[in-house]
């Protein structure tokens, strides 16, 4: 079995040999190189203690990441890598994480400790160390834990929603021991903490199975997302189906919260960063906005939420309609000629914002419109005039209106 290494890795592991380490590429990198997908990043395992590494690799620019994980990461020709020592974690009093972690001299021990077969596999120059298992499960397309899974996670709950996570990303199936341990201790996952949840919820809603991996496992999302218990089995199939019409991990959030009517709340519960709240808070607000294919309409809609948010709604809404079927092909009809529509409005340079208004402010206070709110009013009314078409969009025929309005407000 040979895998092919980056030259900053493969100079990293012969530093650590030299100077009479051993050392294997570990984890992720090792199961998609099996795989034959691209590693994200590439994590190195040694039998070095952190001050051992730091002289190992004097030469080079090193930063202590976690030394009291045994991590230290270091710099070779722009590449960033991460050298941990072996090590077994003690205890866990909280599920979440270990109270302590030990360095050990024995590749076996920091394989061990690690959460599925798949991803406790080294390599290193004689080779793969496979103890578990994992070339076996990769070639099955199985999840599996390493040890008891009852054990493993009640260790750390996380592994529950990870397991979940490389079945929907990798499209295995969790073997059955795995799988019974996991719907029996799913109520762990309420000791994890929000951000490592979002973290992984992300990637499994992302992956190539999440739908047959939320359809089968529906249970385990309602431990952290208890607003979707609502649904029938129909409607969830329902939802998941929409799901899998964008490939936007804002879009798929939305769609899968958007008829607990909470979707913005649930999204805060979980502590997910703003942008994605407020992206998705637009979304279902705008969920009952009619789509008219109609060309003043549909600039009013742009001048509210603006052109991105504008093609994620007809997304959101295409997405909607296909799932539910033929019934409404019609309305699936209109959100396309909605999408013509606008990118005709877009193509023509046609005016819906205030930006692209032929005036500005301070046009208007040359003008003699005082500073405030009546400018304000009175920019408004003229972009509202000229996506009507009753004006036209030039500065002297905008102008000109003006006159008319400040003698109204004057009066
Ligand atoms: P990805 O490609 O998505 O980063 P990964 O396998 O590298 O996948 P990471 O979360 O980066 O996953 O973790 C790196 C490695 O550390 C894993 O492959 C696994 O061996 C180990 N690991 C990570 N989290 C846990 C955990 N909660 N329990 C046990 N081992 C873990
Ligand atoms: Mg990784």
């Amino acid at each position: 079995m040979n895998i092919v290494i980056p030259r900053e890795i493969a100079t990293a592991l012969n530093i650590l040999n030299y100077n009479g380490f051993e050392a294997y590429i570990v984890g992720g990198c090792v199961r998609d190189s099996l795989l034959g997908n691209a590693p994200k990043d590439w994590d190195i395992t040694t039998s070095a203690r952190t001050d051992e590494i730091s002289i190992c690799f004097k030469e080079y620019r090193t930063i202590n990441t976690g030394l009291k994980h045994g991590t230290v990461t270091v710099i070779i020709q722009g590449m960033q890598i991460e050298i941990t020592t072996y090590r077994i974690d003690g205890s866990y009093t909280d599920n979440r994480h270990p109270d302590t972690v030990f360095f050990t001299d024995k590749v076996a021990d920091d394989l061990q400790r690690r959460d599925f077969t798949i991803n406790a596999m080294a390599y290193g120059k004689n080779g793969i160390v496979d103890l578990f298992g994992g070339i076996s499960d990769i070639e099955s397309r199985i999840i599996r834990c390493v040890g008891e899974p009852d054990e493993r996670f009640g260790e750390d709950g996380l592994r529950i929603l990870r397991a979940l996570r490389f079945s929907s990303v990798l499209g295995f199936k969790i073997e059955k021991n795995t799988e019974e341990s996991i719907r029996k201790n799913k109520q762990l996952l309420c000791n994890i903490s929000k951000e490592r949840i979002v973290s992984e919820f992300n990637k499994l809603l992302m992956g190539l199975d999440f739908h047959n991996v939320m359809m089968e496992y529906r249970e385990l999302v309602e431990v952290f997302i208890p607003e979707i218990r609502i649904f029938n089995d129909k409607e969830w199939e329902t939802i998941l189906n929409s799901m899998k019409h964008t490939d936007s991990l804002v879009l798929r959030l939305a769609l899968l919260l958007n008829e607990t009517g909470n979707a913005e709340r649930i999204l805060k519960t979980l502590k997910y960063d703003g942008k994605t709240i407020s992206s998705v808070g637009l979304l279902s607000s705008c969920r009952d906005e009619q789509l008219i294919p109609d060309k003043i309409a549909i600039k009013k809609l742009l001048k509210k939420i603006g052109y991105d948010n504008y093609t994620a709604l007809i997304k959101f809404k295409a997405a909607v309609f296909k799932a539910r079927g033929h019934v409404f092909f019609n309305e699936l009809d209109v959100v396309y000629e909605a999408e013509k529509a606008a990118e005709e409005i877009i193509a023509d340079n046609e005016c819906y914002s205030l930006k692209m208004l032929d005036v500005n402010g301070e046009d208007l206070i040359g003008a003699g419109i005082s500073r405030g709110m009546i400018l304000g009013d009175a920019l408004n009314e003229l972009l509202d005039l000229v996506i009507e078409g009753k004006l036209e969009n030039k500065k002297e025929v905008l102008l000109d209106y003006i006159k008319n309005f400040k003698l109204a407000v004057d009066k």
